[in-house]
């Protein structure tokens, strides 16, 4: 694991532009349950993985209902808002405070990335602390929105204060297209980049899955991308040679890894 660290940190170093795709495995360390693992949320609870299916089109059908019900449900991710990023969403800070890395995209909707302090932060599934208009696709945060009064005065669902189009969690739920700015921003930056890491995903959920292919795929004269996986297991991206290799681990023990070993190399 020590040579693919080092092997990592100079691949790295060497990049012109290099991003970050995170998956769910970087937030485990934070205490985030995953959906499908073997204590995953979808594992444990499966009637709650029908009825989240079902989700954006009850939305659609009647986002006041819809809002009214999720106002006085737990939400099925316990206390996200409160979680706080770990040694990996660190890690990744670094990297970017070094000039190495250019962006992050994330599957995560837990906002780690940006607790941690990144600057330039894809949440290609949006975040638990925004909300959206579906209809001009602005984003606010929670609090702009007292939704408990909302409630009170039977004034859900909250309304955009741009085009008074109708405002959901920014999360995207199952069916829901990606929203055009996060779906744009994403294929750009992956034509963009030469190295791509990525970790805590076995980039399995279309259309997020798309982008490492899509970054393998390039052949337009730019010279190959370099794809690195952290993962604690093989994935289809490593079976299918997608990625170049595969450092397997702890997320946020790697991470940190690559980091102290850039600093060593750097300081030579
Ligand atoms: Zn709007």
């Amino acid at each position: 694991m020590g040579d693919l660290i080092k092997k990592a940190a100079q691949d790295l170093i060497k990049s012109h532009y290099a991003i970050a795709l995170t998956g769910a495995g970087i937030s485990t360390e934070s205490g985030i349950p995953d959906f499908r693992g073997p204590s995953g949320i979808w594992t444990k609870n499966p009637q709650a993985e029908r009825k989240a299916y079902q989700s954006y089109q009850e939305f659609l059908a009647d986002p006041k209902k819809w809002w009214e019900e999720r106002l006085s449900g737990a939400s099925l991710l316990g206390d996200l808002e409160k979680a706080k990023p770990n040694a990996g969403h660190f890690a990744l800070v670094e990297l970017e405070r070094m000039g190495l890395l250019k962006c992050v995209i994330t599957q995560n909707v837990d906002a780690l990335h940006e607790k941690a302090g990144a600057l330039n932060v894809i949440e290609y599934h949006g975040s638990v602390l925004k909300l959206r208009c579906v209809d001009c696709g602005s984003r606010f945060k929670q609090e702009e929105y007292n939704l408990e009064k909302l409630r009170a005065e039977g004034a859900l669902p909250p309304r955009c204060p741009k085009c008074r189009g109708v405002i959901k969690t920014d999360g995207v739920a199952f069916g829901e297209p990606i929203p055009n700015d996060v779906a744009h921003r994403s294929v750009d930056e992956t034509r963009k980049c030469d190295l791509m890491l990525i970790c805590g995903t076995s980039a399995v959920v279309y259309p997020f899955a798309n982008l490492p292919r899509l970054a393998r795929q390039r052949k337009d004269g730019v010279p190959e991308t370099i794809i690195i996986e952290v993962n604690a297991d093989p994935t289809p991206l490593t079976e299918e040679k997608i990625s170049d290799y595969l450092i397997r681990g702890k997320t946020g023990e790697i991470l940190l890894r690559l980091v102290e070993t850039i600093r060593r190399i750097r300081e030579g």
